[in-house]
């Protein structure tokens, strides 16, 4: 029986080799998915109990706070809410597992904390179909799907039939099991867990170092424009395979203990520590120490941070108002300095489809 993830179907549906290739799964954990992780935990927290519980940085407050106003407008929806639950189903020789982030018959709901890819209705469509297996005693004829967009507070919602979804996954499914040694590669491989094993991947990272053999400012100076892209998507894969095996060394040196080279220099583990001070607590003894004037310049005031406290503090409905008219404030008294930085991302291009 061949196992899949709600969360993989997006990949699979471009690329259905994934489940074939028998290795070790890698599901690389990363600053974004940590963010994501810890950001799930609160939202649920909020939807079981209404606690808001507290971040652990500025970046989490401010996506958990995201979530709530969304989850706020739509909880009405979710008439027996459930929340993180695991639900796991089994068709065409697929066995499905996904844990949404709250369903209740009719509805379900996930929160992204990365960018909303129209092909994360994929994602939905699982989660509903559990959901509907689940909710066997609510013969539903449509299903409501809501992705929110933790970073802008937007979201997106589709309507679809059960039956619509039980065909577009039962096809799906089909072509996973039937699957024909072909591999698609593309942006999708990037989360793939099974990337470091894929020999599709190996030969695109086998010519990506070719690539980069000669002189590099002159092989990119004359490649034509899609074939930067192209290579800028292929170093991605490449980082990602050198953080994979750094992290493999990692864990090699301390399992085992340091690794000796033939120059006399040895890969080791060190501990490294760091102070944090609770700005609170430390407050009486800093001011006794210091003039306002010299303890402003050891402060760093987190822009996030500071919206999120004055949303949780302004009324329902005020919320936006009171962070706008701060901003405009200490705008006012020129106390805001906006920098730009420059940075090279891949992004859809205007009017793509
Ligand atoms: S790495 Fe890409 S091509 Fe290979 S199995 Fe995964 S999704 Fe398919």
């Amino acid at each position: 029986m061949l196992k899949v993830r709600c969360s993989d179907l997006p990949r699979l549906a471009k690329c259905q080799a994934a489940p074939h290739i028998q290795t070790l799964e890698i599901r690389s954990t990363s600053d974004a998915a940590d963010i994501g992780t810890e950001v799930a935990f609160l939202n649920a927290e909020y939807r079981r109990h209404g606690t808001i519980g507290q971040p652990s940085n500025d970046e989490v407050g401010f996506l958990a706070a995201s979530c709530r106003k969304a989850w706020d407008e739509f909880k009405h929806l979710f008439t027996e809410p459930h929340i993180e639950e695991g639900m796991s189903g089994t068709v065409t020789g697929v066995q499905l597992t996904g844990t949404p982030d709250a369903w209740s018959p009719g509805v379900v709901w996930d929160d992204k904390t990365g960018r909303i890819e129209a092909d994360c209705l994929w994602q939905l469509m699982g989660y509903a179909w559990l959901a509907s297996i689940a909710a066997k005693d609510h013969p539903l004829a449509e299903w409501t799907l809501v992705a929110v967009d933790a970073r802008t507070g937007s979201y997106r919602t589709w309507k679809k039939s059960e039956i619509d979804i039980y065909n577009e996954l039962r096809n799906l499914f089909i072509k996973i099991v039937d699957w024909q040694d072909k591999y698609s590669t593309g942006d999708h491989c990037y989360f793939c867990p099974v990337a470091h094993a894929c020999p599709a991947q190996m030969a695109l990272v086998k010519s990506t170092a070719a690539t980069l053999l000669p002189d590099v400012i002159q092989t990119v100076n004359a490649l034509p424009p899609a074939k930067c892209v192209d290579l800028y998507r292929q170093m991605n894969m490449l980082e990602k395979r050198i953080s994979e095996a750094k992290a493999a060394l990692k864990l090699r040196v301390t399992t085992t203990g340091a690794l000796a080279a033939d120059d006399g220099m040895e890969l080791a583990i060190v501990e490294e520590s760091r102070d944090e001070i609770d700005a609170l607590k430390a407050w009486p003894v800093l001011t006794a120490y210091l003039k306002e004037a010299e303890l402003a310049g050891c402060v760093k005031i987190l822009k996030g941070a500071l919206m999120s406290a004055v949303a949780d503090k302004a009324e329902r409905g005020q919320k936006k108002a009171a962070k706008e008219n701060l901003m405009v404030e200490i705008e006012a008294i020129g106390a805001v300095e906006t920098s730009k930085i420059e940075k090279m991302v891949l992004r859809k291009k205007e009017g793509a489809k």
